[in-house]
């Protein structure tokens, strides 16, 4: 099992429950993911009690007391053919082979570069709301928020809650697609409650919300940074903020991919999401035997479809290992099922909300930095489609953009709507990038262990 989000965790406690053995690998110090991520104890004492961290604390609770083999602060960086997982932990590096493999490695964020992304006040706001919920820190006092999606108005409702100012939020989505989004929460009444409660605090607050907006630019000036803020289809600077010491920015989640596609399973292109994913039934099965995915990597639907996701693929798992029947497995899943159809409904309708920054993806400013480990410019990249780059791989080949330590997560989606937009594809059409391992820079001495330069053997010199 490779993740321990709510959904790694729930297969996995679901698999150990049937009696099969099940090693549980996360690069977190402890289990939780995204939304249930152990907090410090700095933040314990400074972040209002919340459902996330009593979740967190029954989820890692239920782990510690089942017989799930759990290997915390590990983190996958390759896989064999034959799906044996390559890992790096504290012990250093190691080889878990598995009979059957089950990815449930979450989201990664989808950055749009714009001039001044790359300065280090600039934050995306997943990792502002890990400093925030989980940390207990502002990341500045004076916060712009702005993205795509409901983690805006999360995070900005973050920023509150510890005592920071929010200037704007900048949100790329229309108002009306909220409103759709409220309509169908109607379904899903806890979701509905904590939206309601965001909005009203920003609303009391008299905080701007720009909509069908995106951030132009950002310039480092000597009182913080000022922002410059656009509105979809017109020319020039509609707002601008200054004094601004972070800015908080995101533009939808998409499913993790890298291992998938290294094991050569079917992906599709959701276009309502704008992110390929894996192809998988209801339980999570690849079109690769023995391989499965679930939670976010299946496609990205939040926290309560992870957790149902999770318990189906657990499951599913121990219907194709031998240990329920697929009797037990129709009783067992019923329930679960039913609440995924209504939920997953709701999910869906936030995937608008979530994508909704994808024109400005083709629209990329000459001079913004798309790849930033190789410092690649969107002028860059055009040149590279004029000459005759016609897919991804073409175009990562022709200028490094892609090649450097995040292998393409940061820049994968700014490269392909340059791409698309300069040879008139669809985002479908443009592909994305071949994974190569290993998925993260990994220290050398992990791969050569330690060693005395004495106890190298040299081969005699050569007779004069
Ligand atoms: C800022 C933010 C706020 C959110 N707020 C809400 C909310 O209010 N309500 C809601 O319903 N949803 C929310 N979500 C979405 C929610 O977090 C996800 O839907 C949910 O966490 C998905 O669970 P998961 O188990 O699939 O993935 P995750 O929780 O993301 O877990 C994935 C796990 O995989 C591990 N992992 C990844 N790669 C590797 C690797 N190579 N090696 C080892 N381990 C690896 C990670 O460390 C992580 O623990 C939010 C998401 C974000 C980013």
């Amino acid at each position: 099992m490779v993740g321990g989000g709510v959904a790694g965790a729930t297969a996995a406690l679901t698999i150990s429950r049937h009696g099969l053995p099940v090693t549980l690998v996360d690069e977190q110090p402890q289990a939780g993911g995204q939304i249930f991520r152990a907090p410090t104890p700095y933040a314990r004492r400074h972040v209002p009690p919340n459902h996330e961290f009593a979740g967190g604390d029954r989820l890692r609770a239920l782990l510690a007391g089942s017989r799930v083999e759990t290997r915390p602060a590990t983190r996958v960086w390759g896989v064999s053919p034959r799906m044996d997982l390559d890992v790096l932990g504290p012990d250093g590096i190691d080889q878990i082979a598995t009979r059957a493999l089950v990815v449930a490695n979450g989201a990664t964020e989808r950055v749009l570069p714009f001039p001044g992304w790359t300065d280090p006040r600039v934050i995306g706001l997943a990792g502002a709301s890990i400093l925030l919920r989980n940390a207990g820190t502002l990341p500045g006092r004076r916060v712009v928020v702005a993205g795509a999606g409901p983690l805006l108005f999360s995070v900005a409702h973050q920023v509150m809650e510890l005592g920071g100012d929010v200037v704007a939020v900048v949100d790329a989505g229309r108002s009306g697609d909220w409103l759709r989004l409220g309509t169908a929460l109607v379904r899903d009444p806890a979701r509905l409650r904590l939206a309601v409660q965001w909005m009203t605090r920003l609303r009391l607050a008299g905080i701007p919300i720009h909509h069908r907006a995106h951030i132009a630019a950002v310039h480092a000036a000597t009182d913080g940074l000022s922002v410059a803020v656009a509105k979809a289809g017109r020319p020039g600077v509609a707002f601008r903020y200054d004094d601004v010491d972070a800015v908080a920015c995101g533009h939808g989640l998409k499913p993790a991919t890298l291992l998938t596609r290294t094991l050569g399973a079917r992906h599709r292109f959701d276009g309502a999401g704008g992110y390929w994913e894996p192809e998988t039934d209801f339980s999570g099965r690849t079109s690769r035997a023995g391989l499965y995915a679930t939670g976010d990597a299946a496609g990205i639907r939040g926290a309560a479809v992870a957790r149902l996701r999770g318990l189906i693929t657990g499951h599913a798992v121990a219907l194709d290992q031998g240990a329920i029947t697929a009797r037990d497995f129709a009783r067992l899943t019923r329930h679960p099922r039913m609440l995924l159809r209504r939920l997953d409904h709701v999910s869906r309708t936030m995937l608008p909300l979530l994508n909704a920054s994808a024109p400005l993806f083709r629209a990329i400013p000459d001079d913004a930095i798309v790849c930033r480990c190789e410092r690649v410019r969107a002028a860059t990249l055009r040149e590279a489609t004029a000459t005759g780059a016609r897919d991804l791989n073409q175009v990562k080949a022709w200028t490094r953009c892609g090649m450097g330590p995040c292998q393409g997560r940061m820049c994968e989606d700014g490269a392909r709507g340059v791409l698309a937009a300069s040879c008139d594809l669809s985002p479908e059409e443009a592909g994305s990038f071949t994974p190569r391992t290993p998925f993260f820079p990994l220290p050398l001495a992990a791969l050569t262990g330690t060693f005395a330069y004495s106890d190298i053997p040299l081969p005699k010199a050569a007779p004069l």
